[in-house]
């Protein structure tokens, strides 16, 4: 679907969306988590978060870790995905298409087609949220355009390196210590806390950019720029690519 195709939803609070689900989050909505829930990103990220600050945490049972009862308790500052839910957004280069999720089980939301897929998206403010995310995107070809000056591929074998640093990216426990990672999910502990979503992200880019030039560690380097694409809702193929252009 795009931005003029039909679609409507109207959520009966039953809070069945918030449980089993594989909800990933980028750093603004990690600081939107935070903003809005008073707390610090690092606090965000020890409290709603799996792998690194980039996996919404859901817990043994299924709960979301921020769900309370059938309320979010971090509606103000909730991730993108929960904004747009029951919808999906697939991200190919600048192109978007928007897919109506199937319905979590014993749901009672209810599907319609009394609007457009513009006016939902209106309706949970999920234009400027993307309009900031999309402001870490070009870090992904700065982190590229490092690594391709500190490795050698004609020495180094380009498949393996980029394979290593996927599988490493997409650890979810055991994975090694990472600066770059660290300081992209955490932006209040690396210097950047500021009062407002926006505010922050302003202060946390340069600050990335800055820490990216100077990284010495190309391996270090290529995952986080995996992971970063991946939080972004691009595939780890967005970081290989802009590495190879
Ligand atoms: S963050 Fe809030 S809206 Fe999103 S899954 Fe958790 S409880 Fe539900």
């Amino acid at each position: 679907m795009d931005r003029q195709s039909a679609f409507s939803y109207r959520c009966n609070q039953c809070g069945r969306c918030c449980h089993n689900q594989a909800i990933t989050l980028s750093p603004v909505d990690v600081i939107a988590i935070a903003r809005g829930g008073g707390i610090s990103t690092g606090d965000a990220i020890a409290r709603y978060t799996l792998r690194r600050g980039s996996l919404l945490r859901f817990l043994p049972d299924g709960r979301c870790a921020a769900l309370d009862g059938v309320g979010c308790s971090i509606h103000r500052g909730r991730p993108l995905a929960c904004r747009l839910y029951p919808l999906g957004l697939e991200r190919d280069g600048g192109r978007e298409r928007f897919v109506a999720l199937e319905a979590a089980a014993g749901s009672t939301g209810v599907y319609g087609v009394d609007g457009t897929v513009g006016e939902f998206l209106a309706g949970q403010e999920i234009d400027s949220h993307l309009a900031l995310s999309e402001r870490y995107r070009p870090l992904i070809r700065t982190m590229s355009e490092r690594i391709a000056g500190l490795i050698d591929f004609a020495a180094i074998e380009p498949r393996e390196f980029w394979r290593r640093a996927v599988a490493e990216a997409l650890r979810e426990t055991s994975f090694d210590r990472n600066r770059i990672i660290e300081a992209i999910f955490d932006a209040d502990s690396y210097g950047c806390a500021r009062k407002s979503i926006a505010a922050t992200v302003a202060a946390h880019l340069p600050a990335l950019n800055d820490l990216a030039r100077h990284e010495t560690d190309a391996t270090v380097i290529a995952v986080a720029a995996v992971l970063l694409a991946v939080s972004l809702g691009y595939s780890p193929s967005e970081a290989i690519s802009a590495a190879n252009t």
